[in-house]
């Protein structure tokens, strides 16, 4: 048969534009159908723009601790609406550069929204594309309940898309987003309430980090409601919201709800015609090749559902293109030991297994060393709050295979650890490794 292309990409995302562009180095004839902006979710509602914001945040808690360092200092406030012009800018610059970046790597792209009607065939504006392979990188979009008045709420896509700070603020959700979210929203001046439907946030992390943020999260003046499951959502005669839980419950006065309650995979241009496997969550299943049981069709990233982060999807992509047109046989994605940063108030960064999940695999013969200490940072401040950290090891060799951090500088300072846990270092490599003083990550080499 004869095909259009070598490679036929559905989503120009973090991992289907880097899937692209690899093949395309290796001389493939590769194309990306793109419905939205280029760059995909982390470009232009994830990943990026909540970093500005982060950052933003950021400078509003040094800010505030600057006349304990001497500063006289007076903040008038802060412009929502020209940071947001800013970034904004920035992200179209982004898609820009990324278009030209296809340019330069002989990457052809049809802005349109593909429809799978074949294992290796798309249909997009009118036209029927064969490819000798097709991957899936079509991500995922949020979620919301379907309760009564949920439209009236935002989601993390609406949050990038506010053009004034709002006053009162309640979020939905305890995962990273959410977190993340009500961390900005509270530094930069909103009331926040965030709801949660169990007693924690980032329930999937280390107990020590579930803690620890939540800690911070109150530290920082956000309310936490736990036990909390919205059962409706309506607007008061003044335009404000109200959330009523399924216990009865009320949060009223809200000028923002944010529902951050989790992502589903994008698959409704796939015809079902074509059979594609998928789960109970609809995201399509694939083997440690990312191939689909439909020999041609691939899949990476988010619409997978596993490991939901940019850098996973970017080196499926990779490896997928180095595997198939590199030459390199075996090059296929580890999802093992992936480190993961979230970018709360103070951050937290995490790879590997946590001390529950050590104890289940290894029982006892697991050893677990923690520091908790007020950084140094924190000796001229009136709060002291705490860094936490956590090495779990196992075996005799005391291998360490589990970093938790959460503390100014853990965002940074994972990632040279997780090239260690990779490389499988042990409690003696970690204390043979001399500090660096004054840090915080000194404390990582210095456990007893
Ligand atoms: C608020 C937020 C913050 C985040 N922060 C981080 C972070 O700090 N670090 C991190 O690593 N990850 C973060 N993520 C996750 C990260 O953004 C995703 O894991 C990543 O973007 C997934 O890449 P992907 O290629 O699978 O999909 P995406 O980047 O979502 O790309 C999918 C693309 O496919 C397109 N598409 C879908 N269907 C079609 C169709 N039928 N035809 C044509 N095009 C189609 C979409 O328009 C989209 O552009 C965050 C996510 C969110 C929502």
């Amino acid at each position: 048969m004869e095909i259009d292309y070598d490679l036929i990409v559905i989503g120009g995302g973090s991992g289907g534009l880097a899937a692209a562009q690899r093949a395309a180095e290796y001389g493939a004839r590769a194309l990306i159908i793109e419905s939205a902006r280029l760059g995909g979710t982390c470009v232009n509602v994830g990943c990026v723009p909540k970093k500005v914001m982060w950052n933003a945040a950021q400078i509003a808690h040094a800010l505030h601790d600057a006349p304990e360092y001497g500063f006289d200092s007076s903040v008038r406030g802060h412009d929502w609406a020209a940071l947001k012009a800013k970034r904004d800018a920035y992200i179209t610059r982004l898609n820009g550069i990324y278009e030209g970046n296809l340019g330069k790597r002989k990457v052809d792209l049809i802005r349109g929204r593909a429809r799978l009607v074949g294992p290796c065939t798309v249909e997009v504006d009118g036209r029927r594309l064969t490819g000798g392979r097709v991957l899936i990188s079509s991500g995922g979009r949020p979620w919301r309940p379907a309760i009564p008045g949920a439209e009236l709420g935002i989601d993390s896509d609406g949050f990038f898309e506010l053009e004034t700070l709002p006053a009162a603020t309640t979020v939905v959700g305890g995962g990273y987003i959410g977190v993340e979210i009500a961390g900005v929203l509270a530094a930069l001046g909103s009331k926040v309430t965030l709801l949660l439907r169990h007693d924690a946030v980032l329930r999937s992390f280390d107990v020590m980090l579930q803690e620890g943020a939540m800690e911070g999260l109150k530290d920082a003046g956000v309310q936490v409601v736990t036990q909390a499951v919205p059962a409706s959502v309506s607007r008061a005669a003044d335009g404000r919201l109200a959330v009523v839980l399924e216990d009865g419950r009320a949060i009223a006065a809200q000028d923002c709800l944010i529902w951050a309650t989790g992502r589903e995979p994008v698959v409704d241009f796939i015809d079902a015609s074509v059979g594609v496997p998928m789960d109970s969550g609809n995201h399509i299943l694939v083997d440690e090749w990312q191939e689909t049981a439909l020999p041609g069709l691939f899949a990476i990233g988010d619409v997978t559902g596993r490991a939901t982060l940019t850098p996973v999807a970017i080196a499926a992509g990779r490896r997928l293109a180095d595997r198939i047109w590199g030459g390199m046989a075996g090059r296929k994605m580890d999802y093992d030991c992936i480190a993961t940063v979230v970018f709360s108030h103070p951050a937290i960064g995490t790879v590997g297994l946590t001390e529950a999940e050590a104890r289940a695999r290894h029982g006892e013969d697991m050893k677990v060393f923690t520091s908790t200490f007020v950084p140094m940072y924190h000796a001229m401040t009136t709060a002291k709050p705490k860094t936490r950290m956590k090495l779990v090891t196992v075996g005799a060799a005391r291998k360490v295979v589990g970093v938790h951090l959460m503390g100014p500088g853990s965002d940074e300072m994972l990632q040279g650890f997780a090239v260690a846990v990779r490389m499988g270092a042990t409690k003696q490599d970690f204390d043979d490794t001399v500090a660096i003083h004054p840090t915080s990550a000194e404390e990582l080499v210095t456990m007893r």
